[in-house]
Protein backbone atom coordinates (compact mmCIF):
# COMPACT_ATOMS: atom_id res chain seq x y z
CA UNK A 1 0.00 0.00 0.00
CA UNK A 2 1.14 3.57 -0.69
CA UNK A 3 2.51 6.12 1.75
CA UNK A 4 2.63 8.82 0.01
CA UNK A 5 0.64 10.60 -2.74
CA UNK A 6 -2.93 12.03 -2.85
CA UNK A 7 -6.21 10.77 -1.91
CA UNK A 8 -10.13 11.51 -1.51
CA UNK A 9 -11.88 10.93 1.32
CA UNK A 10 -15.14 12.18 0.19
CA UNK A 11 -17.41 10.74 -2.80
CA UNK A 12 -20.88 8.71 -3.86
CA UNK A 13 -21.94 6.25 -5.73
CA UNK A 14 -25.16 5.01 -7.51
CA UNK A 15 -25.66 2.76 -3.85
CA UNK A 16 -26.75 6.74 -2.99
CA UNK A 17 -27.06 9.91 -5.17
CA UNK A 18 -24.33 9.52 -7.00
CA UNK A 19 -23.44 8.49 -11.26
CA UNK A 20 -21.08 5.70 -10.84
CA UNK A 21 -20.87 2.52 -9.94
CA UNK A 22 -19.04 1.26 -7.11
CA UNK A 23 -17.05 -0.90 -9.69
CA UNK A 24 -16.89 2.69 -12.06
CA UNK A 25 -15.79 4.71 -9.31
CA UNK A 26 -12.76 2.14 -8.30
CA UNK A 27 -11.71 2.15 -11.50
CA UNK A 28 -11.89 6.13 -12.15
CA UNK A 29 -9.80 6.06 -8.89
CA UNK A 30 -7.25 4.30 -10.14
CA UNK A 31 -6.85 6.06 -13.50
CA UNK A 32 -6.67 8.84 -11.54
CA UNK A 33 -3.77 7.76 -9.58
CA UNK A 34 -5.31 8.03 -6.13
CA UNK A 35 -3.46 6.15 -3.60
CA UNK A 36 -6.66 5.73 -1.38
CA UNK A 37 -10.37 6.34 -1.77
CA UNK A 38 -13.23 7.16 1.29
CA UNK A 39 -16.92 6.13 -0.28
CA UNK A 40 -18.87 8.07 1.66
CA UNK A 41 -22.40 7.48 0.35
CA UNK A 42 -25.67 9.13 2.45
CA UNK A 43 -26.88 6.64 4.94
CA UNK A 44 -25.63 3.51 3.58
CA UNK A 45 -22.00 1.55 3.13
CA UNK A 46 -23.64 -0.72 0.67
CA UNK A 47 -21.83 1.12 -2.41
CA UNK A 48 -18.25 0.50 -0.49
CA UNK A 49 -18.85 -3.44 -0.18
CA UNK A 50 -20.34 -3.40 -3.39
CA UNK A 51 -16.50 -1.84 -4.06
CA UNK A 52 -14.49 -3.66 -2.45
CA UNK A 53 -13.20 -6.73 -4.42
CA UNK A 54 -13.17 -4.48 -7.29
CA UNK A 55 -10.37 -2.43 -4.90
CA UNK A 56 -8.55 -5.40 -3.48
CA UNK A 57 -8.04 -6.86 -7.48
CA UNK A 58 -7.02 -2.90 -8.78
CA UNK A 59 -4.94 -2.51 -5.14
CA UNK A 60 -6.86 0.67 -4.40
CA UNK A 61 -6.84 1.24 -0.61
CA UNK A 62 -9.82 2.18 -0.29
CA UNK A 63 -11.71 3.27 3.36
CA UNK A 64 -15.10 2.61 4.18
CA UNK A 65 -17.04 5.73 4.87
CA UNK A 66 -20.43 6.98 5.48
CA UNK A 67 -22.10 10.78 5.26
CA UNK A 68 -25.07 11.03 7.81
CA UNK A 69 -27.14 14.05 8.77
CA UNK A 70 -27.33 15.65 11.51
CA UNK A 71 -29.28 18.66 13.46
CA UNK A 72 -27.13 21.31 15.02
CA UNK A 73 -28.68 23.07 17.77
CA UNK A 74 -27.04 26.72 18.06
CA UNK A 75 -26.22 28.18 21.28
CA UNK A 76 -28.70 31.02 20.19
CA UNK A 77 -31.35 29.28 19.30
CA UNK A 78 -30.98 28.30 15.76
CA UNK A 79 -30.56 25.36 14.20
CA UNK A 80 -29.09 23.99 11.11
CA UNK A 81 -28.81 20.67 8.97
CA UNK A 82 -24.90 19.78 9.02
CA UNK A 83 -23.63 16.87 7.64
CA UNK A 84 -20.96 14.46 9.25
CA UNK A 85 -18.67 11.66 7.77
CA UNK A 86 -18.10 8.57 9.93
CA UNK A 87 -14.80 7.40 8.31
CA UNK A 88 -13.70 3.59 9.46
CA UNK A 89 -9.88 3.48 8.02
CA UNK A 90 -9.25 0.62 10.52
CA UNK A 91 -12.09 -1.03 11.81
CA UNK A 92 -15.43 -2.61 11.06
CA UNK A 93 -18.88 -0.52 12.46
CA UNK A 94 -20.20 -1.97 15.22
CA UNK A 95 -24.02 -4.03 15.11
CA UNK A 96 -25.37 -1.48 16.85
CA UNK A 97 -24.37 1.43 14.52
CA UNK A 98 -25.36 -0.60 11.81
CA UNK A 99 -28.75 -1.25 12.81
CA UNK A 100 -28.80 2.27 13.25
CA UNK A 101 -27.82 3.12 10.05
CA UNK A 102 -30.99 1.29 9.04
CA UNK A 103 -33.36 3.79 11.43
CA UNK A 104 -31.42 6.28 8.85
CA UNK A 105 -32.90 5.01 6.00
CA UNK A 106 -36.21 4.83 7.20
CA UNK A 107 -36.30 8.54 8.56
CA UNK A 108 -35.19 9.65 5.07
CA UNK A 109 -37.70 7.68 3.36
CA UNK A 110 -40.06 9.14 5.11
CA UNK A 111 -38.93 12.43 4.21
CA UNK A 112 -39.48 11.65 1.10
CA UNK A 113 -42.75 10.65 1.27
CA UNK A 114 -43.77 14.08 3.11
CA UNK A 115 -41.35 16.04 0.32
CA UNK A 116 -43.28 14.52 -2.58
CA UNK A 117 -46.85 15.75 -0.67
CA UNK A 118 -45.51 19.04 -0.12
CA UNK A 119 -44.35 19.31 -3.61
CA UNK A 120 -47.64 18.16 -4.50
CA UNK A 121 -49.61 20.83 -2.63
CA UNK A 122 -47.61 23.49 -3.86
CA UNK A 123 -48.67 22.23 -7.23
CA UNK A 124 -45.92 20.26 -8.27
CA UNK A 125 -46.33 17.13 -10.29
CA UNK A 126 -43.80 15.16 -8.52
CA UNK A 127 -44.52 11.48 -6.98
CA UNK A 128 -43.14 9.61 -4.30
CA UNK A 129 -42.26 6.76 -7.00
CA UNK A 130 -41.10 8.74 -9.64
CA UNK A 131 -38.46 10.10 -7.51
CA UNK A 132 -37.47 6.74 -5.87
CA UNK A 133 -37.43 5.09 -9.19
CA UNK A 134 -34.13 7.61 -9.82
CA UNK A 135 -32.51 5.90 -7.01
CA UNK A 136 -30.80 2.55 -7.16
CA UNK A 137 -30.61 1.88 -3.88
CA UNK A 138 -32.11 5.06 -1.65
CA UNK A 139 -33.60 8.62 -2.92
CA UNK A 140 -31.99 11.73 -2.07
CA UNK A 141 -33.19 15.12 -2.84
CA UNK A 142 -30.86 15.52 -5.81
CA UNK A 143 -33.42 12.94 -7.56
CA UNK A 144 -36.02 14.92 -6.98
CA UNK A 145 -34.09 18.27 -8.24
CA UNK A 146 -33.47 16.29 -11.05
CA UNK A 147 -37.37 15.78 -12.02
CA UNK A 148 -38.23 19.31 -11.07
CA UNK A 149 -35.77 20.41 -13.47
CA UNK A 150 -36.94 17.64 -16.38
CA UNK A 151 -40.64 18.57 -16.37
CA UNK A 152 -39.20 22.47 -16.53
CA UNK A 153 -39.87 23.66 -12.68
CA UNK A 154 -36.46 24.70 -12.65
CA UNK A 155 -34.12 25.46 -15.11
CA UNK A 156 -31.06 24.30 -12.90
CA UNK A 157 -29.95 21.99 -10.12
CA UNK A 158 -29.30 25.52 -7.53
CA UNK A 159 -32.30 26.67 -8.55
CA UNK A 160 -34.32 23.65 -7.18
CA UNK A 161 -32.36 23.44 -4.16
CA UNK A 162 -33.27 27.20 -3.71
CA UNK A 163 -37.09 27.32 -4.72
CA UNK A 164 -38.14 23.83 -3.58
CA UNK A 165 -35.58 21.52 -1.87
CA UNK A 166 -33.16 23.61 0.36
CA UNK A 167 -33.15 24.49 3.83
CA UNK A 168 -34.24 28.08 2.81
CA UNK A 169 -37.31 26.69 0.71
CA UNK A 170 -41.04 26.98 1.27
CA UNK A 171 -41.13 23.33 0.75
CA UNK A 172 -38.41 22.33 2.09
CA UNK A 173 -39.28 19.17 4.75
CA UNK A 174 -36.36 18.68 8.00
CA UNK A 175 -35.68 15.27 9.03
CA UNK A 176 -36.16 13.60 12.05
CA UNK A 177 -32.07 14.02 12.78
CA UNK A 178 -30.53 13.14 15.93
CA UNK A 179 -28.24 16.35 16.99
CA UNK A 180 -24.95 16.43 16.06
CA UNK A 181 -23.46 15.58 19.47
CA UNK A 182 -25.86 12.40 19.22
CA UNK A 183 -24.08 11.26 15.76
CA UNK A 184 -21.04 12.16 16.91
CA UNK A 185 -21.05 9.84 19.55
CA UNK A 186 -22.65 6.89 18.09
CA UNK A 187 -20.08 6.95 15.36
CA UNK A 188 -17.27 6.86 17.63
CA UNK A 189 -19.02 3.96 19.63
CA UNK A 190 -19.82 2.66 16.24
CA UNK A 191 -15.89 2.31 16.19
CA UNK A 192 -15.62 5.01 13.27
CA UNK A 193 -14.36 8.80 12.88
CA UNK A 194 -16.46 11.68 12.82
CA UNK A 195 -16.22 14.42 10.71
CA UNK A 196 -17.81 17.85 10.34
CA UNK A 197 -18.49 17.96 6.23
CA UNK A 198 -17.95 21.04 3.94
CA UNK A 199 -18.03 23.27 7.27
CA UNK A 200 -18.76 26.29 4.94
CA UNK A 201 -21.82 24.89 4.18
CA UNK A 202 -23.20 26.01 7.36
CA UNK A 203 -23.27 29.16 6.63
CA UNK A 204 -22.25 30.53 10.35
CA UNK A 205 -19.72 33.16 11.23
CA UNK A 206 -16.60 32.49 12.06
CA UNK A 207 -16.76 33.34 16.09
CA UNK A 208 -20.33 31.14 16.20
CA UNK A 209 -18.42 28.45 13.81
CA UNK A 210 -15.58 28.50 16.04
CA UNK A 211 -17.72 28.18 19.39
CA UNK A 212 -19.94 25.45 17.86
CA UNK A 213 -17.03 23.32 16.75
CA UNK A 214 -16.01 23.01 20.20
CA UNK A 215 -18.64 22.00 21.47
CA UNK A 216 -18.63 19.32 19.05
CA UNK A 217 -15.21 18.11 19.45
CA UNK A 218 -16.29 17.97 23.54
CA UNK A 219 -18.91 15.57 22.23
CA UNK A 220 -15.91 13.39 20.61
CA UNK A 221 -15.26 15.16 17.18
CA UNK A 222 -12.36 14.09 16.10
CA UNK A 223 -11.82 15.94 11.98
CA UNK A 224 -12.96 18.59 10.56
CA UNK A 225 -13.40 18.27 6.38
CA UNK A 226 -10.99 21.28 5.19
CA UNK A 227 -10.16 20.08 1.57
CA UNK A 228 -13.65 20.24 -0.23
CA UNK A 229 -15.08 21.43 -3.78
CA UNK A 230 -17.05 24.50 -1.64
CA UNK A 231 -13.92 25.31 -0.04
CA UNK A 232 -12.00 27.80 -1.92
CA UNK A 233 -8.16 28.01 -1.34
CA UNK A 234 -8.18 30.98 1.30
CA UNK A 235 -11.12 29.08 3.23
CA UNK A 236 -8.88 26.01 2.98
CA UNK A 237 -6.01 27.20 4.59
CA UNK A 238 -8.50 28.93 7.30
CA UNK A 239 -10.07 25.68 7.86
CA UNK A 240 -6.06 24.39 8.25
CA UNK A 241 -5.10 26.60 10.88
CA UNK A 242 -8.83 26.19 13.19
CA UNK A 243 -8.32 22.74 12.98
CA UNK A 244 -4.71 22.87 14.38
CA UNK A 245 -5.90 25.42 16.88
CA UNK A 246 -8.79 23.27 18.21
CA UNK A 247 -6.76 19.96 17.89
CA UNK A 248 -9.33 18.77 15.07
CA UNK A 249 -7.52 16.28 12.71
CA UNK A 250 -7.71 17.56 9.08
CA UNK A 251 -9.43 15.36 6.25
CA UNK A 252 -10.70 16.32 2.53
CA UNK A 253 -12.28 14.92 -0.37
CA UNK A 254 -14.05 16.07 -3.42
CA UNK A 255 -17.57 15.19 -2.94
CA UNK A 256 -17.52 13.89 -6.05
CA UNK A 257 -21.14 13.18 -6.98
CA UNK A 258 -20.74 11.72 -10.84
CA UNK A 259 -22.70 13.36 -13.59
CA UNK A 260 -24.98 15.13 -11.16
CA UNK A 261 -22.53 17.92 -10.37
CA UNK A 262 -20.67 17.84 -13.55
CA UNK A 263 -18.17 20.38 -12.37
CA UNK A 264 -16.75 18.33 -9.53
CA UNK A 265 -13.83 15.93 -10.28
CA UNK A 266 -13.11 13.02 -8.01
CA UNK A 267 -9.41 14.16 -6.16
CA UNK A 268 -9.21 17.45 -7.83
CA UNK A 269 -12.56 18.75 -6.82
CA UNK A 270 -13.81 22.21 -8.53
CA UNK A 271 -11.18 23.21 -10.94
CA UNK A 272 -8.61 21.66 -9.35
CA UNK A 273 -9.09 23.41 -5.47
CA UNK A 274 -8.63 19.76 -3.94
CA UNK A 275 -5.64 17.58 -3.45
CA UNK A 276 -5.44 15.59 -0.42
CA UNK A 277 -1.96 14.41 1.00
CA UNK A 278 -1.95 10.62 2.00
CA UNK A 279 -0.65 12.12 5.17
CA UNK A 280 -3.94 13.30 6.43
CA UNK A 281 -5.14 9.22 6.41
CA UNK A 282 -2.43 7.91 8.22
CA UNK A 283 -2.87 10.18 10.89
CA UNK A 284 -6.57 9.08 11.57
CA UNK A 285 -5.13 5.15 10.98
CA UNK A 286 -2.56 6.14 13.57
CA UNK A 287 -5.26 8.01 15.93
CA UNK A 288 -7.14 4.43 15.67
CA UNK A 289 -5.40 2.18 15.04
P1 LIG B 1 -30.63 14.39 1.00
O1 LIG B 1 -29.51 13.57 1.57
O2 LIG B 1 -31.64 13.57 0.28
O3 LIG B 1 -31.24 15.34 1.98
O4 LIG B 1 -30.01 15.27 -0.15
C1 LIG B 1 -28.86 16.00 0.13
C2 LIG B 1 -28.01 16.10 -1.11
O5 LIG B 1 -28.51 17.12 -1.94
C3 LIG B 1 -26.61 16.53 -0.76
O6 LIG B 1 -25.79 15.42 -0.55
C4 LIG B 1 -26.15 17.24 -1.97
O7 LIG B 1 -25.69 16.29 -2.90
C5 LIG B 1 -27.44 17.84 -2.50
N1 LIG B 1 -27.62 19.25 -2.14
C6 LIG B 1 -28.01 19.75 -0.95
N2 LIG B 1 -28.12 21.11 -1.01
C7 LIG B 1 -27.78 21.45 -2.28
C8 LIG B 1 -27.70 22.69 -2.98
N3 LIG B 1 -27.98 23.85 -2.40
N4 LIG B 1 -27.31 22.66 -4.27
C9 LIG B 1 -27.04 21.49 -4.87
N5 LIG B 1 -27.09 20.30 -4.27
C10 LIG B 1 -27.46 20.27 -2.99
MN1 LIG C 1 -25.29 13.90 -2.15
MN1 LIG D 1 -22.99 16.70 2.32
MN1 LIG E 1 -21.32 14.18 0.22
Amino acid sequence: MATSGYIDLHSHTTESDGSYAPEELVDLAVRTDLKALAITDHDTFSGYEMALPFARKAGLDLVRGIELNSRLNLTNGDGRSAHLLGLFPSREPSGEFINWIEDQRRDRRDRNRKLAETLQNRGVRVTLEEAEGRGRNLTSRTHFAQILMEKGYVDTFEEAFREYLGEDAPSYVARQSLTSEEVIRRIRSGGGIPVVAHPVRLSLGRDIERQELIKLKEAGLIALEIYHSDQDPQLQAYYHQLARELDLLPTGGSDFHGRIKPDIDLGTGLRGNVRVPFEFLQRLRELMP
